[in-house]
């Protein structure tokens, strides 16, 4: 590649339909350029980005309505959910394994990986959210740890969060909710749970998803402070003592991002983005129904349709960047740089692929 090639603006997302990331809110990305050169890996060092990431976690605690949360900015959402398996095994003991509905990430396959834990996924229902019966199957004195999914990866849709935390506290396991996409959605909405009233022992939510922080700024939310002991680490050659995080050197970047922008669009900001993009899924839902493709009701901002396999390529030769589910359906993620203008130019492009 060119030095001038390099220069150019690196990402384009005029035909971008099936990121969960976006284009960073512009208050982000000046904060995060600022913030280039510092690593909140070493507070002690780095001590304003070590503040800004602490408020950070408390305005993520805001977001999800939990009361002094404790927590980091970690890489990502394959991080976060890591660490909330690492420290539910942590804190059990002997041989665990992690309850899961097959709907959930792959990053719990890697997290399963690397701390050789047995993961038991448990089917989902015609609805595509965790079968509560089948988890019940699959939980018992060993889970250490039950997962529900709030906005799930493929279809958007947030697992019976109650019911689970009925399971776990049943078999005395943890709960984790995964809200790496979702959980800036789900404040506006009417679901009935929130990190107060359940007992949900740790959350994922990433600012760098809906929440318009730049790459890398994924969320860890613990309840107790006993999470982020397990998970800690001592650390001799540094001036604090113990690193719960799992990098080491990480990015200023993504903290003063996700700061930035949380400052700027919690919660007014947030609320009109969920309530265009709803609108958006809404809309494209309809559109697709209309022209008689079978599609799965957007219950978060993210679409999910059958597409035959030769209008999809055709789809993707004509520059669109859309993907599909396992099972082969389309999923269009109406993240906020999806503008109704695109929807149209890409109904366009579907009609004439027809
Ligand atoms: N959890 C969910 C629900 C996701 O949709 C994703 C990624 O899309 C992840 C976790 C992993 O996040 P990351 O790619 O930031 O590691």
């Amino acid at each position: 590649m060119t030095r001038a090639e390099t220069r150019r603006a690196p990402q384009d997302f005029e035909r971008v339909l099936s990121s969960m990331c976006t284009d960073p809110h512009p208050a982000a990305r000046e904060a995060a350029e600022r913030f280039l050169a510092t690593n909140p890996g070493d507070p002690e060092t780095y001590p304003t980005v070590a503040d800004l990431e602490r408020e950070a976690v408390a305005m993520l605690g805001d977001v999800v309505a939990l009361d002094d949360p404790h927590g980091y900015v970690a890489a990502g959402g394959t991080e976060a959910n890591l660490q909330a398996v690492r420290a539910a095994r942590n804190l059990a003991d002997g041989d665990v394994n992690v309850v899961a509905p097959e709907s959930a990430h792959f990053s719990f396959q890697k997290a399963a990986d690397v701390l050789d834990v047995e993961l038991r996924l448990a089917p989902t229902d015609d609805d595509h959210r965790a079968d509560i019966d089948a988890v019940v199957d699959l939980a018992d004195d060993d889970t250490a740890v039950v997962v529900g999914v709030a906005g799930t990866t493929e279809y958007g849709r947030v697992d019976p969060i109650p019911a689970l935390a009925d399971v776990a506290a049943d078999v005395g396991a943890r709960l984790h909710v995964d809200a790496a996409w979702g959980g800036f959605f789900l404040p506006f909405t009417d679901h009935d749970w929130s990190f107060s009233d359940a007992p949900v022992d740790t959350m994922t939510i990433d600012p760098h998803k809906v929440g318009q922080a730049p790459v890398p700024a994924g969320g860890f939310l613990a309840r107790d402070p006993e999470t982020l002991d397990a998970l800690a680490i001592a650390t001799p050659y540094l001036e604090s003592d113990t690193q719960p995080t799992l990098g080491g050197t990480r990015s200023g970047g993504g903290v003063a991002g996700a700061h930035a922008v949380l400052s700027e669009l919690w919660p007014g900001g947030y609320r009109e983005q969920y309530e265009r993009s709803q609108a958006n899924a809404d809309y494209l839902a309809a559109e697709l129904s209309a022209r008689g493709y079978d599609v799965v009701d957007p219950e978060l901002p993210l679409v999910a349709a059958d597409l035959p396999d030769d209008e999809f390529h055709a789809l993707r030769d004509e520059g669109w960047r859309i993907s599909r589910t396992a099972s082969d359906a389309l999923r269009v993620v109406c993240m906020p740089h999806v503008t109704r203008e695109m929807l149209d130019a890409f109904l366009v492009d579907v009609d004439a692929v027809a």
